[in-house]
């Protein structure tokens, strides 16, 4: 990979490009940014961008969402209908990202993107703010910097696109209100503060806040085992099933794992309505996924297929299975039971 400095696309920060080496055959069109404000992405280059210019901020708060979500890194391709895995497999050449990267990013078409982003509410930008403030703070009491030497004003550029802010006069604001509201406790500095610290109010705002956005999530995480012999059960029962009932089932495919929950499985748990987890099979994934979620007081459906029960592990036999004999059988089980417990989504009859 050569490397330059430049100008970042999309906010207009100064940022490191790679290229991939001169003789690869997308060296000319593609480059990868790292940009303070956006953070990593790849993009391909894209001749309409400046009629999009006062909505980029949304494309910049867009790619460090798809980031935190470890979506990575996020990958803009004008035109990207025709994007096939080859051809995503060249873009690869030359850095450490391959095909089997956990959650490898697929083309986004910036176009579209920008027509599909909305600008999130006033209340939901400072909500935003303090989650990212959250994930920075180690313990709480700590104080979190908000100091960027590098940048113009002094502040940290990631908050910007992170708060999903246009600019940093605004993301000023937001802090000030959430100082105001009692929220943060600021460090005040001329000009800009130097840091801020969550009060306990301001941890029990996201607290509640978590708690809200979970009970009207449409998200239903699915645990199961991710083999081949039980896609059709996913696809044919669970899946229908959820969509019945106006739900969205969620499901991670992923190598299967040995001891450990990564931080896109937590983050999907923890922003579910509820589980369906499945113990055909008998994966310790699956055991782990919903040990997790009931320890957050999350609800979760318990199916196993018939001849897969008297396996099932001890401390969970005394509760209330679906035990299922096929897959027609599981599909109207699994709508009674989330009917019954969750009710039809509103708004999706
Ligand atoms: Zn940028």
């Amino acid at each position: 990979m050569d490397k330059e400095i430049s100008k970042c696309p999309i906010c207009g920060e100064v940022v490191n490009i790679s290229r991939p080496v001169a003789g690869s055959n997308n060296a000319t069109t593609f480059k990868y940014y790292e940009c303070p404000r956006c953070g990593i992405f790849r993009m391909m280059d894209w001749t309409g961008i400046d009629q999009y210019r006062e909505s980029l901020f949304l494309v910049s708060a867009w790619i460090r969402e798809q980031s935190r979500m470890q979506f990575y890194p996020p990958f803009l391709v004008p035109d990207c209908d025709g994007f096939t895995n080859d051809m995503l497999r060249n873009t690869l050449q030359g850095s450490s990202l391959s095909m089997e990267t956990p959650y490898l990013a697929k083309p986004t078409d910036p176009v579209g993107l920008v027509k599909s982003l909305t600008i999130p509410s006033v209340t939901e930008k400072q909500l935003k703010l303090m989650q990212s403030l959250e994930k920075g703070t180690k313990y709480p009491g700590m104080r979190i910097s908000l100091i960027d030497t590098a940048s113009k004003n002094g502040i940290r550029r990631d908050l910007i696109a992170k708060s999903w802010c246009k600019n940093e006069e605004e993301l000023h604001f937001y802090i000030e209100s959430l100082g105001k509201r009692g929220l943060l406790e600021i460090s005040p500095t001329v000009p800009i503060p130097s840091a801020v610290l969550i009060t306990a109010k301001g941890w029990d705002f996201l607290e509640t806040n978590r708690h809200k956005n979970r009970k009207d999530s449409k998200k239903v995480f699915v645990a199961m085992w991710f083999h081949e012999s039980m896609d059709s059960t996913y696809n044919e029962a669970i899946a229908p099933a959820t969509k019945e009932a106006g739900y969205v089932s969620f499901r991670v495919d992923r190598v299967e794992y040995i001891d450990k929950i990564d931080d896109k499985i937590i983050a999907n748990i923890r922003s579910s309505k509820f589980l369906i987890a499945d113990f055909s099979g008998q994966r310790n994934s699956v055991y782990y996924e919903t040990g997790f979620a009931q320890g957050l007081g999350i609800p979760v459906i318990l199916c196993v297929r018939k001849k897969d029960a008297k396996c099932l592990s001890f401390d969970t036999r005394q509760y209330n299975y679906i035990i299922w004999e096929d897959k027609k059988d599981l599909k109207g089980r699994l709508i009674d039971r989330i009917k019954a417990l969750f009710g039809q989504y509103p708004g999706s009859d």
